[in-house]
Formats: structure tokens, C-alpha cells, sequence
């Protein structure tokens, strides 16, 4: 059986004609695998979909129960036949939950990797790798340039300016999922432990991740009824970068703007938001992790998808690995 025939871009996403299933489809379909809850991956209105337990809770959490028609969770490692195919899922270290969708037919056996990172996080299950002939990668970093440095001294930049100037608050803008939960995490592990004030559109998820063990330490919502203006004065605030744009953010005195993402490394993009303090904090992986994952695979072949595919593509032939862009529409990293 040749690869393509095991899996195969269409306009609803990957599919699997062996065991008729979709991988993180981006129209509702009868049978979805998704890796991962970020919404550009996780859509709700599928008729059946299988995934991590954590997965499933988390699309509980952002489109209410009824998000499929049924579901089913996976454990890590569990092997499930779906038809003529068989699948396993494997830790991606993306975010609490997140997986890696290994496919086999007819002998062969395709990784599709989702979103993944090699890094150490502490709010996530650490990524595996799994040997296989064709591996399915990202590319939202595929560049040589994009090197991301250790997030430890990222956030403790954050913490230095937060001693620098007391008087103002600092705000955070973190992806709801998984990176907002990281930074809180990263603060953490720094020493930090103030109440750290969230975003009501943070609450759910990590009350989640609390509930799942990870600790977060003390937080509370970011509400005015906390008391006036100058109560925020050195406080550290953590929300979507949507909201710093809007009048939510108006309520902190003089507020240093931060924003906790891998394309922080780009100062046009640094600019373009107005971010006065950049963290390259990134949920995905640099340049390194991408080609160091593909050769832990040991894949003979390589298909790239969502990002800069060109590059990566060109790297493989080089190595002396087959390799294809894999041109899937509809993904958008919203965790990064
Ligand atoms: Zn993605
Ligand atoms: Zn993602």
C-alpha cells in the first residue's frame, strides 16, 4: 500500500480511506480524529470523534457538551482498529492533552504529528517520539532563523521589568489555551507567588488545567471589583491579546503590554501590536526541534503542512528524505 493511499489531503482535511476518518477536519464530518484543542484543529459539529480524554474535555469546555454527536476518548499508547486502519495516539507537548495521530495500513505506518514541541513544559504531556515511514510535520517556525530561546529567561525579563517599574501593571497577552497557562506556570517556577489576575476568558481552562494537576497557584479575575486603579499597580495580568486591544485593558494604571508568543522574534510583528515588552514563548517548534524530530523518526519520508513549508521541504532532500508540502487549508496556529 503506498502512503497516499493511507492518507490524503481533501478540502475537509486529512482523511484515511482505509479506515474512513478525518484527522483534525475543518468541515464536520462522520468520523473525526483531532489532536488537539486549539480551535483551527478542534471544530465542533462532527458526528464522532475520537481523542485524548483531555481533548475531549477541553472541546466540552469551549463549545458546551453537545460538540459532536458522540465521542470516545483514547489513552496514550491504547491501540484502536477503525476498519482496515489502526491507530494510536502519542503525547505532541503542545498543549495539556495534545497528541500525535499514528496511522497504519497495509504495513506502513504514517505519523501525523498535529502541532507538537520538544521543549520542556511542565503544562504539558512530554512529546514522544514515534518511529515511522512517513512523518507529517508543521512548519509554523520552518525557518532556519526562527531559534527560540529558553523560556525560563524569557519570563524572567518579564519579572526583572515588574522590580523595574512597580507602579505599573504588567500585561500579559497568552493564547488561552495551553500558553497562558504555560506563562502562568513559567512565573511559577521562577518564585513568583502573588495572585496573578486573569482574563474571565482564561477562567475555564484553567480551572481545568488546576483540576488536571497542574498547579497554577493563586489567581484571581481580573475585575475592577478588585479593587480601584492603583489596585493593579505591580500586578501581573495574564489574557487573550484580543483584549488588550479593547477597553478591558484601560482599567490598569500605565500598563507595561507584553505578549507571550513564538512570532516575538519578529520585531515587525512586535511593532505592528505595540508591544512594549516581547516574550518568544512558543508552543510550537524552532527550526532545530523540527529537523531533530525528523530524523529521531527515522520517516523516509516527510510531509510538511501548515507554515513555511518550502525550506523544510528543501532540508529533507538534502538529507536525503523524501518530502512533499502538504497543502491543508484552514489552520491558523491559534496557539502561537
Ligand atoms: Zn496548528
Ligand atoms: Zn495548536
Amino acid at each position: 500500500m503506498r502512503a497516499q493511499d493511507i492518507l490524503l489531503p481533501r478540502p475537509e482535511g486529512l482523511y484515511c480511506p482505509p479506515g474512513d476518518f478525518f484527522i483534525d477536519p475543518v468541515r464536520p464530518v462522520d468520523r473525526a480524529l483531532i489532536t488537539h484543542g486549539h480551535s483551527d484543529h478542534a471544530r465542533s459539529g462532527h458526528g464522532h470523534v475520537l481523542a485524548t480524554r483531555r481533548t475531549l474535555d477541553i472541546m466540552a469546555l469551549r463549545y458546551g457538551a453537545d460538540f459532536a454527536g458522540s465521542s470516545q476518548p483514547i489513552g496514550f499508547g491504547e491501540t484502536m482498529a477503525i476498519k482496515d486502519a489502526t491507530v494510536h495516539f502519542h503525547p505532541a507537548g503542545h498543549v495539556l492533552g495534545s497528541a500525535q495521530i499514528a496511522v497504519e495500513a497495509g504495513g506502513k505506518r504514517i505519523v501525523a504529528s498535529g502541532d507538537y514541541k520538544r521543549r520542556a513544559d511542565p503544562t504539558s504531556e512530554e512529546f514522544e517520539v514515534v518511529p515511522c515511514d512517513v512523518f507529517i510535520t508543521e512548519a509554523t517556525f520552518g525557518l532556519p532563523v526562527f531559534r527560540h530561546p529558553h523560556a525560563a529567561d524569557e519570563v524572567a525579563r518579564l519579572l526583572k521589568s515588574m522590580r523595574q517599574f512597580p507602579e505599573r501593571a504588567h500585561l500579559v497577552g497568552a493564547y488561552a489555551l495551553g500558553k497562558a497557562q504555560r506563562v502562568i506556570r513559567l512565573v511559577r517556577d521562577a518564585g513568583y507567588e502573588e495572585p496573578i489576575y486573569i482574563h474571565g476568558a482564561l477562567a475555564r481552562l484553567c480551572d481545568y488545567y488546576q483540576s488536571e494537576g497542574i498547579d497554577l497557584g493563586e489567581l484571581r479575575p481580573a475585575t475592577i471589583e478588585n479593587g480601584s486603579k492603583q489596585g493593579f499597580a505591580g500586578a501581573l495580568v495574564v489574557g487573550p491579546p484580543s483584549a488588550f486591544a479593547d477597553r478591558w485593558a484601560r482599567r490598569f494604571p500605565d500598563p507595561v503590554s507584553c505578549f507571550a508568543s513564538g512570532w516575538m522574534r519578529i520585531r515587525q510583528r512586535v511593532k505592528q501590536r505595540g508591544v512594549e515588552l516581547p516574550l518568544i514563548v512558543s508552543d510550537h517548534c524552532d527550526w532545530d526541534e523540527l529537523v531533530e524530530t525528523i530524523e529521531d523518526t527515522g520517516a523516509s519520508e516527510v510531509w510538511v503542512t501548515h507554515g513555511r513549508e518550502e525550506a523544510l521541504v528543501r532540508w529533507c532532500e538534502m538529507s536525503g528524505i523524501k518530502a512533499q508540502p502538504l497543502h491543508l487549508v484552514g489552520y491558523e496556529d491559534e496557539g502561537d
